[in-house]
């Protein structure tokens, strides 16, 4: 007979950024997990009013069927904040079945933990092309980056720079700074429609850039896969969707050439894993979206470092305090840490990290319980 399981207690710790998730299970296991990011404040009343109820004290023997369940509970609300709650149960249900199993989650999910290729990942388009390739520069040189991606464009902009010149300037001067052997990749964030994006494109692959991230509008795919069946080098993009009828659709129609879900928007890894097999199916390559240092990067290492789809590289913030002051210590030690370009998914049950007993401690408390 399949085993079937029952959470007892579903606890959050939550402040505007980050709301961190507790489950109980009622042996008393425990596992860790955490929201998407941004308005955790709003997600956590989300949390706690249509996904706890639905949760707590119910028999299954799947996270799927768990989730399936709680979905169709709140089918009304086919959105974005139920998944973003929705990832907070599912990772700490993952990170309870690894600590019950005594592995990480990689190897539940059928990879091995160890070092993965990270790319740096720059948030920034109010910093000036020389600073942004002076600052890539001394990251390659103490980390050993040998992917880096940086902004052009201004964000979901109507085709306007960030300030005139800007995006012209900046995908000459990062190449030639960082020279041959570092990949370079550049993110539009929605900015520009097909003809402009087309155009940018052309000047991206003088430069010796490989990887054109949401040229144009996401919600428009037909004026991205314009841009992708133009230019030979990979249009990437889908950060934002969290559909699966969606996704389904986007790799029928080979939108991009690499698909980007975001763990925590798509409301966990179970449902990322259902994106990442698409994709497999079709033969396309999957490099998860993971833009700040909280669990959704530490998920994506494990997450890729198991899909056979895997892109080449994680996606690494490289942004700290003055960019991102909310993530600073919210973890035990260092979990990010880098060399030779490289981060390392740890061989310890779970995730392999461990909230920050001071960081709870500040944060606003809530419980739910049987
Ligand atoms: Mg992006």
């Amino acid at each position: 007979m399949k085993i079937r399981f029952k959470i007892k207690k579903l606890e959050t710790f939550t402040n505007t950024y980050v709301s961190a998730v507790k489950l109980t299970m009622f042996d008393d296991s425990t596992g860790w997990g955490q929201m998407s990011t941004y308005c955790s404040d709003i997600t956590c009343d989300i949390f706690h009013r249509q996904i706890a109820p639905h949760a707590i004290g119910v028999s299954f023997g799947s996270f799927d069927e768990l989730e399936e369940l709680i979905l169709r509970k709140e089918h009304k609300f086919p959105g974005s904040y139920l998944l973003r709650a929705l990832a907070g149960l599912d990772t700490a249900l993952w990170d309870w079945l690894g600590k019950i199993k005594g592995l990480p989650v990689v190897t539940l999910i059928g990879g091995n933990p160890g070092k993965i290729r990270a790319y740096g990942s720059s948030m920034k388009r109010d910093i000036t092309p020389q600073e942004e390739a002076r600052r890539l520069c001394n990251l390659r040189d103490k980390f050993g980056f040998t992917a880096f991606k940086f902004r052009i464009g201004s964000e979901c902009g109507n085709g306007k720079d960030e300030w005139e010149g800007r995006t012209e300037e900046i995908i000459k001067a990062v190449p030639k700074a960082l020279g041959t052997g570092v990949e370079k990749l550049v993110d539009a964030n929605s900015c520009y429609l097909h003809a402009d994006a087309i155009e940018i494109g052309k000047k991206l692959i003088d430069n010796d850039i490989c990887h054109f991230e949401e040229p144009c509008p996401y919600w428009l795919p037909e004026e991205t896969k314009k841009v992708t069946d133009s230019i030979p080098i990979d249009v990437t993009g889908g950060e934002q969707d969290c559909d699966l009828r969606i996704w389904q659709d986007l790799i029928n129609r080979k939108i991009t050439d690499i698909f980007q879900p975001d763990i925590m928007y798509m409301g966990g890894l179970t449902r990322c894993l259902k994106v990442a097999k698409m994709a497999n199916d079709s033969n396309m390559p999957c490099t998860p979206h993971a833009a700040n240092l909280s669990l959704v990067t530490i998920c994506t290492m494990h997450f890729l470092k198991a899909i056979p789809n895997a892109g080449k590289y994680l996606e690494l913030s490289i942004e700290g305090e003055d960019y991102y002051p909310w993530q600073i210590d919210l973890f035990d030690n260092d979990p990010f840490k880098v060399s030779d370009g490289e981060c390392t998914v740890p061989d310890s049950p779970g995730w392999g990290v461990q909230f920050n007993k001071k960081w709870l401690d500040k944060s606003h408390y809530r419980v739910f319980e049987d």
